[in-house]
């Protein structure tokens, strides 16, 4: 009986978040094609419209409201825009009705989708003791076990702690490395807080792995910091994004509406609820009930709240995609009083990436480059009197979107970790 019940329950779920996951509603004609999955995108596009003036976000707020035109990613100038296959040809005339420009830059999201599955290179049999790779994306579990196998391979450099548990019960797992001296500084860094990002824990893993396997060649700058890492915030959502929905943003808890998730970076506590920001459960920008409503972000602020480090120095969150270095305020077109310094060091990264690979990073204030957005981690990581907060917005500039393939993983990741070598620099003088 006890099974049944539960067997029912887990039915009644299953179903709520297929619900979810599925482009409409179900009902019993089309009750067949919900119980596959995952999520498949064939001949879903995504187009880069551009931004002339108001009249241009009208339309696209119309496409939205009658075509399910789904945002990806925009600034002043551009929207990077998700069209369903069915509703291509009337997006294509509505667009060309109004005269607006638009390039196609994904032909077919599901083909993309499936190349990205692909390592980059033959995965040879490594001699490492972790199943970590920057030529692939990677599980959860397999960046846990990288962790672990560090922890055990540098007992004196490394440590692991569990600050909190996702909704699903997935542990928050931070790594610490530190040389133990007193007089060090503190960087934080985190990954994936948006679950369809994943060249962001592959970058945040990549330079974790850069420091410690190479600890003692570091400059002093990297090893008079004690380094807490997250690699994963929203490890439900990141799940969720490798085994049903590759476009899933938010984390998975369940919402009003039947719908899921309530997207983190909108959950954290400073000037929650403002701008940019939705109070509808099924937006991929939802806010939550509350501030720090979710525990994959209440387990941040509790960590910040009970750690004895005092002196954090940098908060580094990596996103992806659009290549921008962003400082606070995010919520609004305020800035910090110390804003010429965040711009300072924010060009000084862009610059030293540029000297690296040439690739175009370009640094500012989240508000003004991109758009309002109240409840981010890095306001938030600011509000707590930590200087150097930023979001780095990793590749690219809208070719490939969030479906990066693996091979260029690496050269992502080296960018990511050159900019924290800029952050680590200047903390330390
Ligand atoms: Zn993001």
């Amino acid at each position: 009986m006890e099974r049944g019940l539960l067997f029912a329950i887990f039915a009644v779920l299953s179903l709520l978040a297929l619900a979810n996951a599925a482009p409409s509603s179900i009902n019993e004609e089309n009750f067949d094609q919900f119980v596959v999955t995952p999520v498949r995108y064939d001949g879903d596009q995504m187009w880069s419209v551009s931004f002339t003036d108001d009249q241009t976000r009208k339309v696209i707020k119309t496409l939205n409201e009658e075509f399910d035109v789904t945002l990806w990613a925009n600034n002043h100038a551009a929207a990077d825009v998700l069209v369903k296959q069915s509703a291509v040809n009337k997006v294509r005339e509505v667009l060309e009705d109004n005269n607006i420009q638009y390039s196609v830059q994904i032909e077919d999201l599901q083909k993309l989708i499936e190349l990205e599955a692909l390592p980059s290179k033959q995965n040879t049999a490594t001699k490492l003791d972790h199943p970590l790779t920057w030529t692939a994306y990677h599980s959860t579990e397999d960046i846990f076990k990288f962790l672990d196998y560090l922890v055990e391979k540098y007992p004196n450099l490394c440590s692991l702690q569990t600050i909190g548990y996702s909704v699903e019960n997935r542990p928050l797992k931070v790594l610490k490395i530190s040389n133990g001296n007193s007089g060090n500084k503190a960087i934080w860094i985190d990954g994936g807080i948006h679950a369809r990002e994943w060249i962001s824990p592959a970058s945040v893993t990549y330079i974790v792995n850069e420091l410690v396997e190479n600890w003692e060649s570091q400059p002093d700058h990297i090893k008079n910091v004690n380094w807490y890492v997250l690699p994963v915030h929203n490890p439900d959502g990141y799940e969720y994004t490798r085994s049903t929905n590759r476009m899933w943003r938010k984390n998975r808890s369940k919402g009003g509406n039947n719908c899921f998730g309530v997207d983190l970076n909108r959950n954290y506590g400073y000037k929650w609820g403002g701008e940019g920001t939705s109070s509808n459960p099924c937006s991929d920008i939802y806010r939550g009930s509350k501030a720090f409503s979710e525990p994959e972000s209440a387990a941040v602020k509790n960590f910040f709240d009970n750690t004895e480090e005092k002196k954090f120095g940098a908060f580094l969150t990596f996103h992806s995609y659009g290549q921008w270095i962003l400082h606070p305020w995010g919520y609004g077109n305020v800035l910090p009083d110390d804003h010429e310094d965040l711009a300072r060091v924010g060009k000084e990264g862009a610059k030293k990436i540029k000297e690296l690979d040439h690739q175009v990073y370009t640094p500012g204030n989240s508000a003004a480059l991109l758009y309002p957005a109240a409840g981010a981690s890095d306001d938030w990581g600011k509000s707590i009197g930590i200087k150097y907060s930023y979001t780095i917005e990793l590749r690219d500039t809208g070719r490939y979107g969030f479906v990066l393939p693996p091979e260029y993983i690496e050269a992502t990741a080296k960018e990511a970790l050159s900019f924290v070598f800029t952050v680590s620099g200047e903390i330390a003088n």
